[in-house]
C-alpha cells in the first residue's frame, strides 16, 4: 500500500495517484515541482472519490481502471483527471466536461515500450521461448522448432502511433513486410514502415503470417476481433493484442484457437483485467498456444518516468491556464467552464 497522509499543502497543489501509477512513477511523484505534492490514493472509483472529497486535491491521475460516476462530482471544478498512459476509455470525457473538468493523457512518451514488448510477445510466441522456459525449470531439456520473421507477412491494425513504430521494427529491424488497415475515412496517419495500407480487415490479413492490434476501444471497435473476421484469417496466423482486451471478444478468441483455425495468440490486455476469463469454458490460461503478460506494454522504467512528468506537466499547464499545451482529450471543456473558475 502506497496511500499516504498528504504533508501539508494548498489543496490546490495536492495530486492523488492511484497506487499502481504512484508505484510506477514513484522517482517523479516524490520529487514534484515546489508547492506540489503527490500522494497514493486507492484505484477503485468509490474509494478514490471519498480520498477526493477527504483530501480536496486539485487533480488525480489514474490507470486503466473505470471511472464512470462518483470521481467527477468529487473533484473541484477547473480540476484534472490525468491518465497515466495513452487509452482513455476508462474516463467518461462527456462527464468529465459536464462536471467542469480537464481530462488528459500521455501521447508520444511510451510508443517505443509498447511496440518493443509488442515484437517481444511476437518472438516470445513464435520461438516458444516461455514454454521453452518453462520446460528447462521443470527439468526438461526440449528442442522444439519455431518460425523465423524474416519474409514474413504483419497485418498492422491500426496505423497511428504505436502501429506506425511496430511496422517501422517489424519491416527494419526483421525484414517483415508490413500491411497496414487503418480506419475507414480516417486517412491522416503517415504510412511510414508499411509495404501497403489498406482499410479493409479481410485485405490486410488475407496473407497474415501475425497480426498486430493497435487500435482504441471505442464503442464502435468493441469486439472488432470476432468470429467473423477470425475466419476471414489464415489458419497459419498469430494475433498479438497490445491494444485494449475489449477490442476482441475472448470467446471467439478462444474457439478459434481450440478448433486450430488460428495458430496461436500474445496478449497482453484483455476484457478483464486483472485476467479472469469472460465466461465458461473459455479460459485462455489452458491453451498451450497462448502466450500472456499482465498489460506491462508501456511499462519501462523510460515510459514509467516519462509518462509521470507528463501528467504532472499536464496537471500544472491547467493550473496555470497553459490550456493549448496540455494533451486536453476534451477541449470542449473549455466552453463549460466559466472564465473565473478556468482561471483559478
Ligand atoms: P493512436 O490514436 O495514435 O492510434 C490508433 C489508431 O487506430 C488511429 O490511427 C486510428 O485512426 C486507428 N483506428 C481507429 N479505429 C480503427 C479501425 N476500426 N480500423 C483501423 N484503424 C482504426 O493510438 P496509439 O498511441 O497508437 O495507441 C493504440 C492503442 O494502444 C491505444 O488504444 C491504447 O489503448 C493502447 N495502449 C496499450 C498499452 C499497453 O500497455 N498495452 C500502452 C499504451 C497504449
Amino acid at each position: 500500500m502506497v496511500y499516504c497522509v498528504p504533508m501539508p499543502c494548498d489543496s490546490d497543489r495536492l495530486i492523488l495517484v492511484t497506487e499502481s501509477q504512484y508505484i510506477k512513477g514513484e522517482t517523479v511523484f516524490t520529487r514534484t515541482p515546489k508547492g506540489w505534492v503527490c500522494c497514493g490514493a486507492p484505484a477503485e472509483e468509490t474509494m478514490l472519490a471519498k480520498a477526493c472529497r477527504r483530501e480536496k486535491p486539485f487533480a488525480v491521475i489514474v490507470g486503466v481502471e473505470p471511472y464512470r460516476g462518483p470521481l467527477y462530482e468529487s473533484l473541484p471544478r477547473g480540476g484534472v483527471i490525468a491518465r497515466f498512459g495513452v487509452g482513455h476509455d476508462g474516463i467518461d470525457k462527456a462527464l468529465a466536461t459536464r462536471f467542469g473538468l480537464f481530462c488528459t493523457n500521455t501521447p508520444g512518451v511510451l510508443e517505443d515500450s509498447v511496440a518493443e514488448h509488442t515484437l517481444g510477445l511476437l518472438l516470445t510466441a513464435v520461438r516458444g521461448i516461455a514454454r521453452a522456459d518453462e520446460a528447462l525449470r521443470r527439468g526438461e531439456w526440449i528442442s522444439s522448432g519455431g518460425l523465423e520473421l524474416r519474409g514474413k507477412t504483419l497485418a498492422v491494425i491500426g496505423c497511428g502511433r504505436i502501429g506506425s513504430r511496430v511496422a517501422r521494427m517489424a519491416s527494419a529491424g526483421f525484414g517483415m513486410r508490413a500491411i497496414g488497415c487503418r480506419a475507414p475515412l480516417g486517412g491522416s496517419d503517415p504510412i511510414v514502415g508499411f509495404e501497403k495500407v489498406t482499410d479493409r480487415w479481410a485485405e490486410a490479413v488475407s496473407d497474415a503470417d501475425f497480426i498486430s492490434l493497435h487500435i482504441p476501444l471505442r464503442p464502435e471497435t468493441a469486439h472488432y476481433v470476432n468470429s467473423l473476421r477470425l475466419a476471414q484469417v489464415p489458419h497459419r496466423a498469430w494475433l498479438i493484442n497490445t491494444s485494449r482486451g475489449g477490442v476482441v471478444d475472448e470467446r471467439a478468441l478462444y474457439e478459434a484457437l481450440k478448433n486450430d483455425r488460428l495458430a496461436g495468440a500474445a496478449l497482453d490486455v484483455f476484457e478483464r483485467e486483472p485476467y479472469r476469463p469472460s465466461g465458461p469454458f473459455c479460459d485462455l490460461r489452458e491453451l498451450p498456444n497462448v502466450v500472456m503478460t499482465p498489460h506491462i506494454g508501456s511499462s519501462t522504467v523510460e515510459a514509467c518516468r516519462r509518462v509521470a512528468e507528463r501528467c504532472l506537466f499536464n496537471i500544472r499547464a491547467a493550473a496555470e491556464c497553459r490550456w493549448s499545451e496540455m494533451d486536453l482529450l476534451n477541449p470542449d471543456v473549455l466552453n463549460a467552464l466559466s472564465l473565473r473558475e478556468a482561471h483559478r
